[in-house]
C-alpha cells in the first residue's frame, strides 16, 4: 500500500491546481492518479495537421479573478498568450447574426425583426406570467416563441440529445429577461443593446501552443508526484483507499463519481444519488478547409448539421488552418475518416434533481474525508478558471493557501 496525506484522483485543471497549491505550501505528501497518459483532462490539445487542436472542444481563458490569473500566468506567462475580443455568431441557415441572439435581432431582415418583436412582447416573463418549471416551456417564457423555435430549442436539442424537460432551469436563473423596449430600440438604431457579451467577451489563447500547454506545465511542476495510466476503479470511502493500493489521509476526487467500477462504504442513499448524475459526450472533428470568416466560433441550431458549434482555429491559433466541430456523440459519425476525438465526459447535465443528488454525495463523502472537486467532483458546468478557484478554496480549507 502506498500511503500519502493527499491522494488526488484526476490530473485535469482541478487536480493539477490543487496539487500545485499543496506543493507551493511546502506539502510533499501527495500523489495524483491519472487514467490517461497525459495531464490536462478536457483541456488537452494535440497536434493535428501541423497545428494544435483542443481535443476537448473550444477552450479559451477568460479569467476574472486576479488570484486565478496570477496562478495561471505563473505557469504560462501572459506574454505567451494572445488576447482576442470575441467574435461569435449564430448561423440560422438562412441568415447569420452576431451572438447573443436577443441583442442582434436588428441584423435580421425587417419582416423577421417584426416577428421577433411581436413574440418578445408576448413572452411570459414580459407579461408577468408564472415561470414554468419545464425547460422546454421556460425557454419561450424567457425569450419569446420565435427565439425559442428558431434557435434555443433546436440548439439545445442538438447539444443535449435528451428530453429537454429532464433539464432544470435553476442554472439559468441569472439570465436577464429579454426586453421588448431594448430590442425595439436596437432594431431602430441598428446596433446591439448590450455593451459587452455575457461570457468570454475577450479571451486569451496561447500564442505557440494549444490550450493544453498551461496544464502540461502545471503537471510538470509536480511530476514527481504524478502517476499516469492508472484509472481509479475501486474507491473505498471508509479505508480511503483506491484500487486497494493507494491510501490517502484525505482523498480529493476530481474524476466523475460515476466512473468508478466500485465504491465501497457508500450507503444506499449515496448509491441512489449516483444514479441521478447524468452527463453528455462530445465529439471533436477536424476539417482541413479554411473558411472565409472572422468569427472565432459559430453556433448552428440547424437540425441538418451534425454539429452544434464550429471553432475556426485559424482565427485564434497562430500558424494553423482549418476548423473543428463539436457534436453530441449521439449525432456524430465518428467513422467518416476525419481526425476525431471522443470525450465521454464532456457536460454534466443540470437535471431537475441534480442539486440534491450531488449535495448528498459530497456531504456523505466529506464525512469520510473524501472531497469532490472540479467539474465532475462537484458535477457543475465549471470553466477551467473556476475549477482552479475551487481548488484554491479547498486548499485553503486544509490550511494550504495564501
Ligand atoms: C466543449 C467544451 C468547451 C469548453 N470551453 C471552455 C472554455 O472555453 N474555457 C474554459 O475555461 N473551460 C471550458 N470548458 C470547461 C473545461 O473543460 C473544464 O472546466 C475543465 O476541464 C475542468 O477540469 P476538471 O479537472 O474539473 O475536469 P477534467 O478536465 O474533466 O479532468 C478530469 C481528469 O480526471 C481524469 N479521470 C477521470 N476519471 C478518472 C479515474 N477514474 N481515475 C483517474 N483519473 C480519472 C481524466 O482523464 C481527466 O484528466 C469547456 C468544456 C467543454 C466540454
Amino acid at each position: 500500500m502506498e500511503s500519502v496525506k493527499y491522494l488526488i484522483i484526476g490530473a485535469g485543471p482541478a487536480g493539477l491546481a490543487f496539487a500545485n497549491m499543496l506543493k507551493a505550501s511546502g506539502e510533499d505528501s501527495f500523489l495524483v492518479l491519472e487514467k490517461e497518459s497525459e495531464a490536462g483532462g478536457l483541456c488537452r490539445s494535440s497536434i493535428v495537421d501541423g497545428a494544435p487542436l483542443d481535443t476537448g472542444g473550444g477552450h479559451f481563458l477568460d479569467v476574472r479573478d486576479p488570484e486565478v490569473v496570477n496562478f495561471v500566468f505563473s505557469f504560462l506567462p501572459e506574454e505567451e498568450w494572445d488576447r482576442y475580443d470575441r467574435i461569435s455568431r449564430i448561423d440560422l441557415g438562412n441568415a447569420v447574426i452576431d451572438y447573443p441572439f436577443e441583442s442582434n435581432i436588428w441584423q435580421l431582415p425587417e419582416d423577421e425583426q417584426v416577428k421577433h418583436l411581436v413574440a418578445i412582447s408576448r413572452a411570459g416573463c414580459n407579461l408577468g406570467k408564472e415561470k414554468p418549471e419545464l425547460f422546454s416551456k421556460w425557454i419561450p417564457w424567457k425569450l419569446g416563441e420565435k427565439i425559442a423555435s428558431d434557435y434555443m430549442l433546436p440548439y439545445n436539442s442538438k447539444m443535449w440529445c435528451m428530453d429537454l424537460d429532464e433539464i432544470g432551469t435553476y442554472w439559468l436563473e441569472k439570465l436577464p429577461d429579454v426586453s421588448f423596449e431594448d430590442t425595439l430600440l436596437s432594431c431602430i438604431r441598428h446596433s446591439s443593446i448590450y455593451e459587452s457579451l455575457p461570457g468570454h467577451a475577450s479571451f486569451y489563447y496561447p500564442k505557440k501552443h494549444g490550450y493544453g500547454k498551461v496544464w502540461l506545465e502545471m503537471a510538470d511542476a509536480v511530476k514527481d508526484n504524478m502517476i499516469y495510466d492508472t484509472k481509479a476503479s475501486e474507491l473505498d470511502l471508509d479505508g480511503r483507499t483506491v484500487n486497494g493500493h493507494y491510501k490517502g489521509e484525505y482523498i480529493i476526487n476530481t474524476a466523475p463519481w460515476t466512473d468508478f467500477d466500485h465504491i465501497d462504504g457508500a450507503g444506499e442513499a449515496f448509491m441512489a444519488a449516483l444514479q441521478k448524475l447524468k452527463f453528455t459526450s462530445v465529439v471533436i472533428k477536424y476539417y482541413d478547409e479554411t473558411v472565409d470568416t472572422d468569427s472565432h466560433w459559430t453556433y448552428f441550431p440547424e437540425e441538418s448539421k451534425e454539429y452544434h458549434r464550429i471553432l475556426y482555429r485559424s482565427n485564434f491559433c497562430r500558424g494553423s488552418k482549418g476548423y473543428w466541430t463539436e457534436s453530441n456523440v449521439k449525432r456524430a459519425d465518428i467513422n467518416d475518416g476525419r481526425p476525431c476525438f471522443v470525450n465521454e465526459y464532456a457536460y454534466p447535465v443540470n437535471t431537475t434533481d441534480k442539486r440534491q443528488a450531488i449535495a448528498l454525495i459530497l456531504e456523505e463523502a466529506e464525512k469520510k474525508n473524501v472531497y469532490g472537486l472540479g467539474r465532475w467532483g462537484q458535477w457543475e458546468h465549471f470553466n477551467s478558471d473556476v475549477t482552479v478557484k475551487k481548488a484554491m478554496q479547498l486548499a485553503l480549507r486544509f490550511g494550504k493557501g495564501n
